[in-house]
Order: structure tokens, then C-alpha cells, then sequence
């Protein structure tokens, strides 16, 4: 059962990934407001960009790693439990905000 104390709005577990093809939209998605300037389509499918290792909508600003499309955010990052075993493994790997909030 994921720890609720953690805050999804300043996580950036599942943000991560040298993969460009890393973030798929789903049906799911059709509806949200993603801009279009993040997204590029190849094969008939529809990804979010990442760049330099990131997501391009990942704020890294002043020590946070904040979604700025929170709101609208995809499916696939919606369906990442802060807390679970795969958003400590992913936090670990990525060393995102350091290893303390991993020892909880
Ligand atoms: S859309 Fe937001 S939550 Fe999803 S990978 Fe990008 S920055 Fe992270």
C-alpha cells in the first residue's frame, strides 16, 4: 500500500527515461489538453517528448522535480502510485531528490 504522505506534485519517479518512445499516450488521453508541442507521432502512435533524459514538461527548477502539465498529465503518470515498489526503484535509479524519502 503506497505511503500517502508522498507528494506526486513534486516526485518525478516516472519522468525519467533515455527511451524517446518512453511515454505513450493512451485512449485515455483524447481528452486532456497536452500541448502540442510536446508530442510528436511516429508509427500511427502518439508519444510525449523527453529531452536530455527527462520529460520536457519536468520543472527541475529550484530543487524540485514538478509535472508543469500536472493537471492534464497522461495516463501512464497517473497510473504511477507514488510510494509503491516501482516509484522507489524508479526514484533510486533516476536519483531523484536524493535517497532519504527511499528509507521511509
Ligand atoms: S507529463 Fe508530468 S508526470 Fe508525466 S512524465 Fe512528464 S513531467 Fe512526469
Amino acid at each position: 500500500m503506497p505511503d500517502v504522505s508522498f507528494d506526486c506534485v513534486s516526485c518525478g519517479a516516472c519522468c525519467f527515461s533515455r527511451n524517446p518512445r518512453y511515454l505513450e499516450l493512451l485512449p485515455w488521453d483524447a481528452g486532456r489538453s497536452l500541448p502540442e508541442t510536446g508530442l510528436f507521432t511516429e508509427d500511427g502512435r502518439t508519444f510525449v517528448r523527453f529531452d536530455c533524459g527527462h520529460c520536457i514538461h519536468l520543472d527541475l527548477s529550484n530543487g524540485k522535480a514538478a509535472c508543469s502539465i500536472y493537471e492534464d498529465r497522461p495516463e501512464a503518470c497517473r497510473a504511477f502510485r507514488a510510494g509503491s515498489f516501482e516509484w522507489a526503484k524508479a526514484r533510486r535509479a533516476n536519483g531523484v531528490m536524493g535517497a532519504s524519502l527511499l528509507n521511509h
